[in-house]
């Protein structure tokens, strides 16, 4: 078993993740069986109960569990299907560690951060190495060097490495080398302090990976190879990609980073066969013809808070030969009205979310939609408000409303899960995970997924409320998915519109490069149709 710490320095956001991302593309390109973990040093149990604001997207895993983002880059990058074994947070060690401490598992002992926290977060990786199914376990710390937090995952770092051997690991420091304008120079010492905390904890780099806007030159590396102690050809330069996140391995493959790795990992493997990437990006790069879709969202000014989704869309564009045009838009500027804003996309997207914020400027955007016969996705909120807009104008239900934003609503269309009627706890607590979903014979969504089962991943506490299902229907309104059993409502669509479909999950979480999601994919090729 083979293991790759990525830990990051000087700042952070110098997209550690999607390093460790692209590096797995290539190594499972070189037919390496790969499996990330991320460690996140912060003291929530997991990011479920953050706001986008703090956090970015929750992303969501087959068994439920709610992660952090970087987990959706190793999913789309690679393979590999994670589960709550592959992101562990200060707040899972803690608790784990407290729980057995109150179990008397530790009798007689001073619980403390070495041996006991490390051995639990040592545990965490060696939970993952089963040779059976993968040879390289790459494991990403999340936040800088030098964090208070960090420290007890770098020091079972050291320990961990001790106990499998220097030969079996490569720890690989991702940094900033800033160009210093005035002294029109690239700067190294935050990159050579970076590496001395590093030392510190008694953890030495073998790879480099530095984020700069300039070349390196070769005097340049030659420094950076000196001051940290790696060797030159270990120094990768990793410059802003020019078009799309995609375009990493294909830049770090021309650094060298993969047969680097592999050679110091003692690992004979072939050259990778990168076409299929290459074709994808280029698809990305030079498309066709172009799309515009709107984004009607409350967090539209956070890049990383509708990741999965921005992918989603590129991935289902890029099959149709087609590059996105996104209009984001804040649903509280639609409030009063969509007032032209919608008028010149050819497809209206809405993503989940929680609390009322936006909600009434998200109906209207739904209403827009409908009225003409825009394409229109709905993604878990997405499909709740497109139903109270439905029931409000179509079926004359004027007080149609989620008990979500008004408790007392007469017409509670959406409304709790049965389920979630004595839950208290906010944390990990909402109906999550994969669950299947039985489509509906003869429906557009039946021809769009090409099957009549499906499992689509899951995040809500509030639910389409049978009781209006037949009045509904009556007007155009198709339940076309639920569970197996019948009673939930996953997935509804217009009768009388080209592509209004809506969906209780999640599809975003499931789409990669070369394997566009159906829905998203529907979605394009009806936005296109649309403009003509
Ligand atoms: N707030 C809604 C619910 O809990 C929708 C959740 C979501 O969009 N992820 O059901």
């Amino acid at each position: 078993m083979k293991y790759i710490f990525v830990t990051g320095g000087v700042v952070s956001s110098l997209g550690k993740g999607l390093a460790a991302a692209a590096l797995g593309t290539l190594l499972e390109l070189r037919g390496l069986r790969v499996v990330f973990q991320k460690f996140d040093p912060y003291l929530n149990v997991d990011p479920g109960t953050m706001s986008p604001f703090q956090h970015g997207e929750v992303y969501v895993l087959n068994d439920g569990a709610e992660t952090d983002l970087d987990l959706g880059h190793y999913e789309r990058f690679t393979n590999c299907v994670l589960s709550r074994h592959n992101n562990l947070t200060s707040g899972q060690v803690y608790e784990s560690v407290i729980n057995r401490e109150r179990r008397g598992d530790y009798l007689g002992k001073t619980v403390q951060v070495i041996p006991h926290v490390t051995d639990q977060i040592k545990a965490r990786i060696r939970e993952l190495s089963d040779e059976s199914k993968y040879d390289v376990v790459i494991t990403e710390v999340g936040g800088t060097t030098g964090d208070i937090e960090g420290l007890p995952f770098l020091e079972a770092i050291r320990q961990f490495i001790l106990e499998v051997g220097p030969q079996n690991v490569v720890n690989i420091h991702v940094t900033l080398v800033p160009y210093i304008k005035a002294a029109r120079e690239l700067k190294t010492k935050p990159t050579q302090q970076s590496i001395a905390k590093l030392r510190e904890i008694g953890l030495q780099p073998q790879v480099l990976m530095c984020r700069t806007e300039h070349a390196l030159d070769a005097e340049l590396r030659q420094k950076l190879s000196m001051f940290c102690n790696v060797a030159p050809e270990a120094v990768i330069e990793v410059r802003d990609v020019a078009h799309t996140i995609y375009e990493a391995p294909l830049m770090f493959h021309a650094e060298g980073l993969d047969a680097l790795v592999c050679k110091l990992l003692g690992l004979q493997t072939p050259e990778p066969d990168l076409n299929n990437w290459r074709k994808f990006v280029e698809r990305v790069v030079s498309p066709q013809k172009r799309v515009k879709i709107a984004v009607v969202g409350k967090y539209i000014d956070l890049q990383d808070a509708y990741k999965s989704i921005y992918e989603s869309l590129t991935h289902a564009a890029a099959s149709q030969d087609c590059g996105i045009d996104l209009k984001l838009i804040d649903a509280e500027r639609l409030q009063d009205g969509v007032d032209g804003q919608l008028k010149d996309v050819a497809g209206v997207l809405i993503p989940g979310g929680f609390g009322d914020r936006g909600v009434e400027g998200k109906i209207k955007a739904a209403r827009f939609a409908r009225e003409n016969k825009l394409p229109y996705l709905g993604l878990c909120l997405g499909m709740q408000v497109a139903t109270i807009e439905f029931a409000r104008n179509v079926c004359g239900i004027a007080n149609a409303n989620s008990t979500e934003f008004d408790q007392t609503s007469s017409d509670p269309v959406i409304c709790l899960l049965d389920e979630q009627r004595d839950v208290t706890n906010k944390g990990a607590s909402m109906r999550l995970g994969t669950w299947p979903t039985k489509i509906q014979h003869g429906s557009l969504a039946e021809k769009i997924y090409g099957s009549d089962e499906v499992l689509e991943r899951h995040r809500h506490r509030y639910e389409f409320n049978m009781k209006y299902r037949d009045q509904m229907r009556e007007k155009g309104f198709e339940i076309s998915g639920t569970s197996p059993d019948g009673l939930l409502a996953e997935l509804v669509e217009l009768r009388d519109h080209p592509y209004f479909l809506a969906c209780q999950y999640h599809p975003e979480f499931q789409s990669k490069p070369n394997k566009p999601h159906p829905l998203f994919k529907g979605f394009i090729q009806a936005a296109l149709a649309h403009q003509g």
